[in-house]
């Protein structure tokens, strides 16, 4: 009986074997196939499925980085109806912008459609470029997407290689070392698998394998239609590859956080910079504690070199425990009384002084949104 050994995409180094151009040729037609007859009969129906409209198309591929689908699906839909065309996003105040992305996290993505909806009126006459170069000239699409966007919505014969592509496609050739250390080969084999003259489902079959089959964790190998080709399920390492990168542990920042009152009732809330982490969206003012530094003394100093003034501190009203990519806080949220001087916005945008039911209306961070809610509850009241 034969025993199917895979196939070389890349040289084997190991066994030094060379590879029949023809054999090659035919396992790569039969993996095409099997990908499509299973995307045939088990992919997902998706709204950005149902349409080639290149908008709606690049909408999607952009909330799907770093955000799974259930998640992403009633963000999209109220997207565009907020925006049902480039030129509306064009158009759109950035703080709209940014309330509509209030909870998907990675805000640099919401700025990035919008700079690019402005660019794309500028530049391309309102139209979706169809061209891979001026694709990748707007902001936040790199070539992942843009081979997404355009075999989607063009039928271009682009390949993709999004991280659950990478965890396919280093599975079926057993690759050795992490994804990131083997993008070049990687980017070849996609390119090499892709079906050219079906480049839109071929792409989207490829990310519903990954999404649903070839899973991070115990991937449904039995149910895969590369299952007869896969070197990872043959050496029955699946669950190994693919390889990690060894991380060193995340930093933890401690943050002191202020929620200051006036003799009025109204809030004291600032905007943050453009440029850097969550850019553009409003927060409690506040900074990192120093080493030595009670949270009290941190918040106090913060507020005067951030705005100006002078605040006294009061009972503490949560603590909060939030990871970014490369750092985790903890917020060490305080009740504040203002005390003297007049708000400047020294190192934000901004800064406003608002009602308890005016919070609603800006956007803010996930963690920010934990403090309206405790203060909208009545759970703790200021006493300062
Ligand atoms: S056989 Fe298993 S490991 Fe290989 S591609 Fe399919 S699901 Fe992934």
């Amino acid at each position: 009986m034969e025993v199917n050994q895979g196939i070389s995409f890349i040289p084997d180094l190991e066994s030094g074997h060379e590879v029949d151009p023809k054999v090659q040729g035919q396992k790569m037609q039969a993996l095409r196939q099997a990908l499509l007859n299973w995307y045939g009969l088990s992919g997902r129906t998706l709204p950005w499925r149902q349409t080639q409209d290149p908008y709606a198309i690049w909408v999607s591929e952009i909330m799907l980085q770093q955000t799974q689908v259930k998640t992403v699906i009633p963000y999209y839909d109220r997207w565009l109806q907020a925006f049902p065309t480039i030129a509306a996003l064009a158009d759109a105040d950035q703080q709209q912008v940014l309330k509509l992305w209030q909870g998907l996290g990675y805000y640099a993505r919401a700025r990035n459609l919008h700079r690019a909806a402005q660019v794309i009126v500028e530049e391309f006459n309102g139209e979706f470029p169809a061209d891979l170069s001026s694709a990748l000239s707007l902001p936040g699409i790199g070539r992942t997407t843009a081979g997404g966007i355009l075999s989607a919505a063009f039928h271009q014969p682009l390949p993709i290689l999004d991280g659950n592509v990478k965890r396919v496609l280093a599975r079926l050739t057993a690759l050795a070392v992490p994804p990131n250390k083997a993008l070049n080969s990687l980017w070849q084999i996609s390119t090499d698998l892709l079906d050219t003259q079906n480049p839109r489902d071929f792409n989207q079959a490829l990310m519903d394998l990954g999404a649903t089959v070839c899973t991070p964790k115990n991937p449904s190998c039995l149910l895969c239609p590369w299952q007869p080709y896969c070197r990872a399920f043959q050496l029955n390492q699946q669950t190994q590859i693919p390889m990690t990168e060894t991380r060193s542990p995340l930093p933890h920042k401690q943050i002191g956080v202020a929620v200051i009152w006036n003799e009025q009732g109204n809030i004291l809330i600032d905007r943050r910079p453009q440029s850097g982490l969550l850019g553009g969206l409003w927060e409690f003012p506040g900074g990192k504690i120093e080493p030595g530094e009670t949270v009290e003394d941190c918040i106090k100093r913060e507020i005067r070199e951030e705005l100006g003034i002078e605040v006294t501190v009061g009972d503490r009203l949560m603590t909060i425990d939030h990871a970014y990519t490369h750092f985790r806080v903890t917020l060490n949220v305080h009740h504040c009384r203002h005390l003297s001087g007049e708000p400047q916005p020294i190192e934000c945008d901004e800064v406003r002084w608002v009602t308890l039911a005016e919070l609603e209306q800006f956007p803010f961070p996930a963690a920010n949104v934990q403090i309206i809610q405790a203060l909208q509850n009545g759970s703790s009241l200021p006493v300062v």
